[in-house]
């Protein structure tokens, strides 16, 4: 791993300004609120706002509504915009679904959609999971019948965040239950708004909103497939990639791991911990008179930047498992003073321990559950086999094993 620094231009140190400046504009107080109350990770103004300068998609040409900036500008952006807690889930959701879009859409319908998509008028959701689960998104049961020149889809996803502030799903389907498990599948770009779309919230533990979309004959012209029929594996390759940060080097600078984004909610809650520690009791003593505390914090602080310098699928892993483990122990270290809604006077950090511990849970399971990853290591950043799970093809053929696991005589 390259830890050398960048030495920024005196014009990337302008952006870098510029950026600040613009964002303490449009991020405001009410912005926050609305993220804490909703937990959509999608404010419209702000993604507007940002169309409007190019920087939702900033290495696009500037004539065709990005912002035309270089890698390192494109990462002074992204941190800018992850420390003044911009909502972004949608933006991000977006721009994944846009390389599928790009590259595999019909030509009238990509040069449609994509100056929606540098304005944040056009934004895709993600219809991968479905109830029956995540994991082997390859099993999808949403079934996609052809009719003449339309589809006709009926089934549900679960799970698919953002749905109610996009205009349309990336949506997997099963177009050949015949064929073999990852052959039989076909990809669509459905419009949301068209009749059959149900949209249902839920609202999670970690304060997140997302949905249960369900789909009850839902007519989609042809011209929304993306790629080829039974071929939906193909198209899905890339966002899935991506989504599992096996993306390629850009200018020479590593990706930042989903982790990272993960980590940011962790710097307030541990400040609020530090404040916390240095608060005097009336008797002039204070938390940080314990060793153990002052240990405790230093290892969170620790944990944080290994966090938060881990790259590709191992800074996904490590950044959720650092948040759930760090979280738990600043809830242990400041007990229910740390509990405590925004709001209550003499709360730490305003809730930040809190929302931290909550938001932490979901962490190992979204994008691709933490076990999942380790597995996406071990194949593509170590190069071992694929694991030879009882129940799987491997597994049977090698030890003539029953899908227990129990050796056959
Ligand atoms: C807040 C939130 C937002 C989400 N947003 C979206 C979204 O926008 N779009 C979308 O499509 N999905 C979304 N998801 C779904 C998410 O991607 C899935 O929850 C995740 O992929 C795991 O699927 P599952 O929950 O069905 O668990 P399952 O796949 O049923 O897994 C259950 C358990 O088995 C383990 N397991 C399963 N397979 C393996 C394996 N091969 N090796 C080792 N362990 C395994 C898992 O790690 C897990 O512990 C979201 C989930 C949450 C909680």
């Amino acid at each position: 791993m390259d830890f050398g620094l960048v030495e920024l231009t005196p014009e990337q140190k302008a952006f870098a300004a510029e950026v600040q400046r613009f964002l303490g504009e449009i991020v405001t107080e009410d912005v926050h609120r609305h993220e804490r109350e909703t937990g959509d990770g999608f404010n419209a103004d702000v993604h507007l706002a940002l169309g409007s300068r190019g920087w939702l998609e900033p290495d696009w040409p500037v004539e065709e509504g990005g912002a035309g900036l270089d890698p390192v500008c494109c990462r002074i952006l992204e941190l800018e915009l992850q420390h003044h807690g911009v909502p972004s889930i949608t933006a991000g959701t977006t721009s994944m679904v846009w390389k599928a879009v790009d590259r595999f859409a019909q030509p009238d319908l990509r040069d449609e959609l994509k100056p929606g998509v540098a304005a944040g008028t056009v934004r895709f959701c993600l219809g991968y999971t479905e109830p029956d689960g995540g994991s082997d998104i390859a099993a999808a049961k949403v079934r996609a019948v052809r009719d003449g020149d339309e589809w006709v889809l009926n089934g549900s996803k679960m799970f698919t965040t953002g749905a109610h502030n996009c205009q349309y799903t990336f949506l997997i389907t099963r177009t050949d239950p015949d064929a073999a498990k990852h052959r039989g599948l076909t990809m669509f770009l459905v419009p949301l708004d068209v009749d059959g779309v149900e949209i249902q919230a839920i609202q999670t533990f970690g304060g997140e909103r997302t949905n249960l979309v369900y789909y009850d004959d839902v007519r989609v012209s042809d011209r929304y497939r993306l790629g080829a029929v039974n071929d939906g594996w193909t198209v899905l390759r890339g966002p899935l990639d991506e989504e599992h940060s096996m993306g390629t080097v850009s200018g020479g600078i590593a990706d930042l791991s989903l982790g990272h984004s993960y980590l940011r909610v962790l710097e307030p809650a541990l400040e609020a911990a530090i404040d916390w520690a240095l608060t005097e009791r009336p008797d002039g003593t204070g938390p940080a008179d314990d060793p153990d505390v002052v240990t405790r914090l230093a290892r969170i602080a620790t944990d944080l930047e290994c966090g938060i310098v881990t790259p590709g699928p191992m800074g996904r892993v490590k950044g959720a498992e650092v948040l759930v483990e760090a979280a738990a122990d600043l809830v242990d270290l400041v007990g229910p003073l740390g509990l405590l809604p925004p709001g209550t006077e003499g709360v730490p950090g305003d809730g930040a321990i809190d929302f931290a511990h909550r938001f932490a849970q979901g962490t190992t399971t979204y994008g691709g559950t933490v076990e999942v990853f380790r597995t996406i290591i071990a194949q593509h950043v170590l190069g071992l086999p694929r694991p030879n799970y009882p129940g799987s093809k491997k597994f049977l053929q090698a030890g003539r094993r029953d899908a227990r696991g129990a050796v056959q005589s």
